[in-house]
């Protein structure tokens, strides 16, 4: 079972298991490299969309789109009014010319764990919670900010208001985006879940350095999100003296060097990056006038993230005054550091054990659309090895062997939870009894 295979995954796109969804997945906005640019609400989103939508109703769900797009699919295991809800999925969005794998994976195996479900169900097993495969909106801010913004909502971090008037660099808002591609949905979103797991690759290199198949994660980093604006004066960049100008761009050039040297006072505890600037009028002879810059902050120590928080805003603010411009923070938003429940990592690991996968327990650097419903539910987040650890990227992937093992131990989980009326410690118990 911990047998590796050393091909990566697209050479098993032709069957309609779980790399025959995720190569269907891949075709909507497919980029030349090999990856897929499918931000929130694009046409392309709603393609994938309409296709989830579409394999859920043909495998026996009940599907719903919900006042801010996230789709669910019911599998009725249950049978009874009111069952309680065991919840799997994750995202179909991407970042510009990401990889096919990023919240895909997750989606597509939730799909495929209610049809492998369903089919339990079919051959006699008897289940006393129902299956729920999800799709979230907007997980990853890349058209529209803040990032996790349809299970936000789910969660009850922010209304639905809120998120459907979110606006893209050309002003389009997330309400009118879903609209235009007939998503925005009607239905009310289900109850909250008694349960919810995420499978998700792990974007980083600590599973493969380990040589784990399967990392359970336990605790997820912190992070601080400030979008900040410069605002300078718009000049001709010939003859306007040099001591004259306001520039907002040098102020965003200063940002961005200090907010690494910042990272470079932690070594390996603080992750910090600008990955984001917005230049007006972006003109080759324009003095730029004003600079929207996106900083982040990462770290899993408490007090280095204290610490860094208020360097992070000192920067901005020496930055705004070495160029002689004006700033403003728009947005500044804290994650906190926490760790993910017990109870869930021990039904996944014992789950990644009995069918004989290296597992390893790990913190998530990344965000995901679990940590919104973290303190909501009790709530599971299972990691599968990136090559190389290449992430956000085209050339993201997994071993096709990995993806295996990720779509099992994810099917094992829920199948337990589902047979335990969503109770995750019910389902430890019956499973340690089996065991
Ligand atoms: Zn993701």
């Amino acid at each position: 079972m911990t047998s590796r295979s050393s091909q990566p995954e697209e050479c098993l796109g032709g069957a309609d298991d779980i790399h025959g969804l995720l190569a269907r997945f891949a075709r909507f906005g497919a980029t030349p490299g090999g990856g897929v640019t499918r931000l929130c609400a694009s046409p392309a989103d709603g393609e994938a969309r309409g296709l989830f939508a579409a394999l859920l109703a043909e495998a026996g769900a009940v599907v719903t789109t919900d006042g801010v797009g996230n789709q669910f699919g019911r599998f009725p295991l249950a049978g009874i009014e009111g069952a309680a809800l065991v919840m799997a999925g994750s995202h179909l969005d991407s970042q510009m010319r990401a990889g096919r794998l990023d919240g895909a994976l997750g989606v597509a195996a939730a799909l495929d764990v209610g049809r492998g479900l369903m089919a339990r169900k079919r051959d006699g097993a008897r289940f006393d919670a129902d299956f729920c495969a999800v799709n979230w909106t907007n997980e990853e801010g890349a058209r529209f900010r803040p990032s996790l913004l349809g299970s936000g909502a789910y969660a009850g971090h922010h209304d639905a208001a809120f998120a459907l008037s979110r606006l893209d660099d050309d002003g389009v808002s997330l309400g009118d985006a879903l609209e235009a591609i007939g998503h925005r949905g009607r239905d009310v979103a289900p109850a909250m879940a008694a349960c919810y797991l995420e499978l998700h690759v792990e974007q980083g290199s600590v599973l493969e350095d380990d040589g784990a198949t399967i990392g359970v994660v336990s605790r997820n980093w912190g992070a601080l999100k400030i979008e900040a604006v410069f605002e300078g004066e718009q000049a001709h960049t010939g003859p306007t003296r040099m001591g004259r100008r306001r520039d907002a761009l040098l102020a965003a050039a200063h940002a961005v060097t200090a907010a690494r040297a910042l990272a470079d006072r932690w070594p390996g505890r603080l992750h910090t990056s600008v990955g984001r600037l917005l230049v007006e009028p972006n003109s080759p002879n324009v003095v730029p006038a004003r600079v929207s810059l996106s900083l982040e902050v990462r770290s899993a120590d408490d007090a280095v993230l204290a610490e860094a928080g208020i360097r992070a805003d000192a920067l901005l603010v020496s930055a705004a005054g070495a160029a002689g411009v004006g700033l403003t923070v728009a947005v500044r938003s804290e994650r906190p550091i926490r760790a993910l429940p017990d109870v869930v990592c021990d039904l996944v690991a014992l789950c990644a054990e009995t069918a004989g996968h290296r597992m390893i327990r790990m913190d998530t650097v990344a965000g995901h659309d679990a940590l919104s419903l973290l303190g909501r539910c009790p709530v599971g987040l299972i990691f599968v090895p990136s090559i190389d650890g290449i992430a956000h990227n085209e050339r993201e992937a997994t071993k096709a062997a990995d993806l295996d093992a990720g779509r099992d131990v994810l099917l094992a989980a829920a199948d337990r939870l589902c047979r335990a009326g969503g109770s995750p410690e019910r389902a430890l118990r019956q499973l340690g009894a089996a065991a």
